[in-house]
């Protein structure tokens, strides 16, 4: 029998129609901005309601979030593939959210080595101040290394794929099927995956994204967001992030909508350019490896073909171990078109060195060189391949002189 259903629709057509009107009614094409604490009710039978209402998208109070909120909420949540969203503050303030609902005294947490910095220092100044025992992982463990690190009270098992700034890929279904058979939760730190990694179909409990990212694409808002795909994960987390206040503002969730409509044509541009200069990159002799799991021949790539649909546009690059931090110093500086800067996902590019900013305890973060860290912008390839190659003009031109 012919099936008459609508065929999905890519999310590249999703985006620009999801959390708006878009039927055939006077509207404005994008929904209002909702401002608001103070929700008036109806009467007092609806106002002793509310207690009920928390794990609804129901208007009830300004920190519960409104309809501008919810918009944002649930195209988060669809992108991810996962049922619920929780709007945060920030991307790191997803990532400690998500770490409180699932954590308590005498627990034990296995986080990768190669986490996200500022979630590390969340773990090691106040985390483990509450009787957590976090113990740090090389990232670069499969399943079989992994496992005799799990014990008895281990509830959480931290993914972030791939590592925030060393790029290693993780097998997230091997990873997650383990940690299951111990009883833990898995946690994923999911932002260089958005679009093109969908936790919950390898087996992931909770996925974080730092919306600041790709999804806002401006580098003008700071947002974040912690999904789920089960009902007792949704209580769990909820509660948690209403228990610390979580909250953001509207016009930040307003913009980061606006973003999202072009989240996939964005990303198109960015990932073609990358994968362009990375493999120009990888070309030169002043570089020893590109740390791009997209790139063929790099490390995680086997991985991430297999997992991964499509890919964002930041990656390391190791340069040859005679290059010393002085050198590379005078190439970024170099650099005309590239920001030096934090955070990534914007429209511009940017350059950072890796060293002497990065932790590493039990994995050795070494690459055989110095790395730094290249967020590849929407300018054009052809412009940021002739920027970099005057940089490595001015690199040589450094040692000669030094
Ligand atoms: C940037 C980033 C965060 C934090 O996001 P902010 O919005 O800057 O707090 C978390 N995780 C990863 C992997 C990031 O790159």
């Amino acid at each position: 029998m012919p099936d008459d259903k609508t065929p999905a629709q890519s999310l590249a057509t999703r985006l620009p129609h999801s959390g708006r009107s878009s039927g055939r009614t006077r509207a404005f094409v994008n929904p209002p901005l909702h401002r608001g604490s103070t929700m008036l009710h109806v009467d007092t039978a609806d106002r002793l309601h509310d207690g009920s209402r928390m794990y609804q998208q129901s208007d009830t109070y300004g920190v519960y979030g409104n309809a501008t909120h919810h918009a944002l909420e649930n195209l988060v949540a669809e992108i991810e593939g996962g049922t619920r969203c929780q709007i945060t503050s920030s991307g790191l303030s997803a990532a400690t959210t998500a770490m409180l609902a699932y954590l308590r005294a005498g627990d034990h947490c296995l986080v990768p080595d190669s986490v996200y910095g500022s979630t590390r220092d969340f773990i090691d100044d106040l985390l483990n101040n509450f009787g957590v025992v976090t113990q740090y992982y090389d990232p670069a463990l499969d399943a079989a290394g992994l496992a005799p690190l799990f014990r008895p009270n281990t509830t959480v098992l931290y993914l972030e794929s791939p590592g925030s700034h060393t790029f290693e890929v993780q097998d997230v279904p091997a990873l997650a099927a383990l940690a299951h058979e111990h009883g833990a939760k898995v946690l994923l730190d999911n932002t260089w995956g958005i679009r093109d990694f969908q936790p919950f179909q390898h087996g992931v409990d909770v996925s974080i994204q730092a919306l600041t990212k790709y999804p806002v694409g401006h580098s003008d808002v700071l947002l974040g967001a912690v999904i789920v795909n089960d009902d007792a994960d949704w209580t769990r987390l909820r509660k948690a992030a209403l228990a610390l206040g979580q909250y953001a503002s509207p016009d930040d969730c307003w913009l980061c909508l606006r973003g999202l409509r072009t989240l996939d044509t964005r990303l198109q541009q960015h990932f073609s350019s990358a994968i362009e200069i990375a493999a120009w990159l990888q070309d030169r002799p002043e570089v020893k490896q590109v740390l791009f799991p997209a790139l063929p021949g790099a490390p995680g790539h086997a991985l991430w073909k297999r997992d991964f649909t499509g890919a964002c546009s930041l990656f390391g690059v190791v340069f040859q171990p005679e290059w010393t931090a002085p050198d590379l110093n005078a190439f970024i500086d170099a650099l005309e078109l590239f920001g030096i800067g934090s955070s990534w996902g914007g429209f511009e590019s940017l350059a950072i060195p890796t060293y002497g900013t990065i932790t590493r305890t039990v994995s050795s973060g070494d690459f055989g060189g110095l790395i730094i860290r290249i967020h590849i912008g929407l300018e054009d390839p052809t412009d940021l391949i002739a920027d970099l190659r005057q940089g490595f003009a001015t690199l040589h031109h450094h040692r000669r002189s030094t």
